[in-house]
């Protein structure tokens, strides 16, 4: 007999030492119900809705029909509406509990934001539309850039990259057109080794070799080795503020005159600006480009939630390089700069189709605006101030490699788990048993077995002292080594076991098919 997810049952299991003792029929766990996949639910002729026979109708697609069946399986509505209702019931989520995800500030996204994205005349209109049509929105992306701008203490912002690592893009594609026009050819970007992935990626798909500097013990960049890797070859660095280790780079004005020095430009990734907010502005540090994640700082969802943003703020000697199009103010209202040698200077060209993420726009300006100056400054407080309370929680137990107080982000190494046989991974799984998403993991790389926690100004002290209980006690279970089942079985209730993730990134299924579902 076959269960809901098509695997054996008990009573008929081939591979009956496979199946948990507390596995149900169904295979669901009270009311956290299974799914199949969508493809094994299909029954050929199986219908939703009942349509008319189309009008007869001119066809346009001159060659691209259909011309076999392509696969899709046939449900009936009820079954397409539950399928699609019992997947986002399986999602973790901001909305659903506690995401201490590190180098990710996921934080609360307040209603209000939702509510101003779906308003009529922000929500319903085309960026094909005649600009005196849509003068509101374009005063919105004009605010918006205009307190990036403040905030971050720089002179120019381009606001049309959709993410961070696509605002990493945009940075170093303006500092290389910045090169161009002078002439030079240089090859090299310096990236520190504690840095974000898409740091040294970034660099790469601009055609730059990248040079790694490494950490000091204090988990600062080596300002040493910095400064003896500065050559005519280096078009600049790319460093991260505050660090993927939750420290701030308190040498990054020396960083920023050594670079200047040699006639490269300071990339700063900006990621992290939730730590900083009102407090310290990036162009009083000798910033040259950085970009801004909007769904980190500014409360706009993450991921499946919708897409990112990543406007990117840059000096004098980059603005003239910046993307197209951009919002121009004149007595005669607001339009549109599209032409890449315009008025400002000479743009690289465009990033994306359109003026950027409109919907992250209103939900970050209306999160701007619901906190004030006041507010805004709170949340880098509060971020810090809750950081530090899971640190000072934790650090009798787990050891945080780098001394004194951090920033937004307590990290911590492995090493209270030697010799207990448990890793950070299995702590990460027990923590999903524990109800909790797990915390970053073995980032940054320059920490052994690395847990680095971002609790965000966002949750309340309950919500901190219990996962730090939840913390406490797995970490003592696994020094006590009295259950090593414990840790191995994790996690024991999610709707899913512990996956072999080495098979899933090397040998993927990306292509259902009934010879492959066996
Ligand atoms: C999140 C993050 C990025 C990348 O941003 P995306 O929006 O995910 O592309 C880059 N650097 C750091 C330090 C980050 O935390």
């Amino acid at each position: 007999m076959l269960n809901n997810v098509g695997r054996p049952t008990r009573p008929d299991a081939a591979n009956h030492d496979d199946l948990l003792m507390e596995e149900t029929f169904t295979g669901n766990k009270a009311l956290n119900l299974e799914t199949p996949l969508i493809f094994e639910q299909g029954v050929k002729g199986r219908i939703g809705v009942d349509m008319a026979e189309p009008r007869a109708i001119k066809n346009r697609l001159g060659g691209l029909e259909k011309s076999e069946d392509i696969g899709l399986p046939d449900l009936s509505e009820p079954q397409v509406l539950r399928h699609y209702v019992r997947l986002s019931r399986q999602n973790y989520s901001i909305d659903a509990g506690f995401y201490p995800l590190g180098s990710c500030t996921m934080k609360h996204n307040p209603r209000i934001n939702e509510k101003s994205a779906r308003m009529k005349g922000l929500g319903d209109i085309h960026p094909l539309q005649p600009v005196s049509t849509v003068q509101g929105a374009l005063e919105l992306i004009d605010d918006l850039a205009h307190w990036l701008k403040t905030i971050t203490g720089m002179p120019a912002v381009a606001m049309s990259p959709a993410a961070g690592a696509h605002g990493e893009l945009c940075g170093v594609m303006a500092i290389k057109a910045a090169h161009d026009a002078k002439g030079e050819n240089r090859s090299i970007i310096l990236v520190p080794e504690s840095a974000h992935g898409t740091n040294p990626a970034t660099a790469a798909l601009c055609g730059y070799k990248v040079q790694s500097v490494p950490a000091r013990k204090d988990g600062r960049m080596d300002i040493e080795a910095f400064e003896a890797a500065l050559s005519p070859e280096v078009a600049g660095v790319m460093l991260t503020n505050p660090n993927t280790c939750g420290l701030f780079e308190n040498e990054i004005k020396k960083i920023a005159e050594l670079i200047h020095r040699v006639g490269g430009y300071f990339y700063c990734d900006g990621a992290n600006l939730n730590a900083i907010l009102g407090r310290t502005r990036p162009g009083d540090l000798g910033v040259d480009a950085m970009h801004i994640n909007l769904h980190k700082t500014f409360s706009t969802p993450h991921g499946g939630g919708g897409p990112g943003s990543g406007p990117v703020v840059l000096s004098e000697a980059l603005a003239p390089f910046a993307p197209v199009p951009y919002v121009v103010k004149s007595d005669e209202g607001y339009s549109l700069q599209e032409n890449v040698t315009g008025s400002a200077g000479k743009s690289f060209g465009r990033m994306k189709t359109f003026h950027g993420q409109m919907g992250m726009f209103i939900r970050a300006m209306a999160y701007m605006l619901s906190h004030g100056s006041d507010g805004l400054r709170q949340i880098a407080e509060d971020a810090v101030l809750n950081a530090n309370y899971v640190r000072v929680g934790l650090n009798d137990l787990l050891h945080s490699p780098f001394d004194g107080i951090c920033m937004h982000e307590a990290l911590f190494d492995d090493s209270t788990l030697k010799n207990t046989g448990v890793t950070t991974l299995d702590i990460a799984k027990a923590m999903i048993d524990e109800g909790y998403h797990p915390m970053t993991m073995y980032f940054p790389l320059v920490v052994h077995g690395a847990m680095l926690i971002e609790p965000t100004e966002s949750e309340t002290k309950e919500t901190l002292d219990l996962f730090i209980g939840s913390m406490r006690h797995l970490i003592e279970k696994a020094q006590k080594g009295n259950d090593p089942d414990f840790f191995t079985q994790a996690p024991k209730y999610s709707p899913r076991r512990r996956l072999d993730e080495t098979a899933a990134a090397r040998k993927p299924v990306l292509r259902w098919s009934k010879e492959n579902a066996a």
